[in-house]
């Protein structure tokens, strides 16, 4: 079974969490503070106190990066290893998780890439390990190639963030049908009417994302902040040639996907609100079987949910196994968000 391979090979899941900075507004209005992190003991501490009721909480984490943090530092110390691992073919996976205005896009993308390919100081995760993937390869004057994927998933539908403007949303031109999921037989699955796109450079990359991601502000605004409670993932792959020393040819593919997840606001409002639970169900069933999908490999308990959602069936052969996962969970510093921080921070601790 998938859980004894998972058991020899050992599960490799990071957990880290990353805390905004006041914006403006909260400056302006005095927003009390309640949540300080100690980035040397990697805890994060939730304090408040008003009158009779107290909180008074502290997690640790595999890492922990304060509102001061820079995106190269976060980049450096929680990326870079594992992009290294993907050129070693293994398939990986970086998440953002957290309540909607709290940093996943900012970690993940960041500021635009400059027309001269310059990256500007709040370049996000994404263009880095673009980047960094380049970097290496070149140096080593290997022999590869490169495909990227761009889609979201936003009520259990797949929306291509790669295909041609005048493809419908949600509908695979060719058939006029949804875009469907398939197994492979391998473990993995195809996208059927999923664009694939051949890159040979990081700058043919960067066009991409920006294609991309235009296409998915342009969504939000049209169908009312579709992005909180969509799902967008970025994925490369990449096949490199190797000679072993006996001079025989050998390939090795690693893939990295790179997840900006839906606002994790959603899943406790389900909770909350019976009444709304069924049409936030859908919206959630991706965020909560990823949730019970990573419990389930870190505790090595039976089954794995996998095939309870779309999410974790697209990231099926890099979840498990030979794989690494980072969860970088977003939270804000402010009084007003506490019970959100409060629950991302309990998510993100169970995944450890
Ligand atoms: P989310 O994608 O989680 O909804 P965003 O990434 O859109 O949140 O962030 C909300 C706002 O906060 C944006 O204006 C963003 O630039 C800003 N922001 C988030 N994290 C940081 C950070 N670590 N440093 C500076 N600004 C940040
Ligand atoms: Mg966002």
């Amino acid at each position: 079974s998938h859980n004894k391979y998972d058991k020899e090979k050992g599960v490799n899941v990071q957990v880290l969490v990353r805390c905004r900075p006041m914006n403006e507004d909260e400056m302006r209005l005095h927003t009390p503070v309640v949540i300080s992190c100690n980035e040397g003991r990697r805890e994060v501490a939730a304090v408040q106190s008003i009158a009779n009721k107290q909180i008074d909480r502290t997690f640790v984490f595999d890492k922990v990066f304060g509102p001061n943090s820079q995106q190269k530092e976060l980049y450096d110390q929680a990326v870079s290893p594992i992009v290294y691992e993907v050129l070693e073919g293994y398939n990986c996976t970086i998440f953002a998780y957290g309540q909607t205005g709290t940093g996943k896009t900012y970690t993940m993308e960041g500021g635009a890439i400059k027309k001269n390919g310059e990256f500007p100081t709040d370049a996000g995760v994404i263009p880095r390990a673009v980047k960094q993937i380049f970097d290496i390869l070149e140096a080593q004057s290997a022999e590869y190639s490169m495909k990227v994927t761009f889609l979201e998933l936003y009520n259990e539908e797949i929306t291509d963030l790669l295909a041609p403007e005048e493809t419908t949303k949600f509908v695979d031109e060719k058939s006029k049908k949804p875009i469907a999921l398939m197994e492979d037989g391998k473990g993995g699955v195809l996208v059927r009417g999923l664009e694939e796109e051949i890159v040979c450079t990081a700058n043919e990359i960067y066009k991409i994302l920006e294609k991309g991601s235009a296409k998915r502000r342009t969504a939000e605004t049209l169908l009312n902040k579709q992005s909180s409670r969509s799902h967008s993932i970025f994925s490369i792959t990449i096949h490199i040639k190797e000679c072993t020393p006996e001079g025989e040819e050998m390939i090795k593919c690693g893939k990295l996907n790179l997840v900006d997840l839906a606002g994790s606001e959603n899943i406790s409002r389900s909770g909350a609100r019976e009444g709304r639970a069924r049409e936030a169900g859908e919206i959630n069933k991706s965020l909560l079987t990823l949730g019970r999908t990573i419990n389930a490999l870190v505790e090595h308990s039976g089954h794995v949910p996998y095939r309870d959602s779309k999410l974790t069936r697209l990231l099926r052969d890099s979840l498990g196994g030979k794989t690494k996962t980072c969860i970088i969970a977003t939270v804000s510093p402010s009084i007003h968000c506490l019970e959100e921080t409060l629950s991302t921070l309990d998510y993100a601790h169970r995944a450890k």
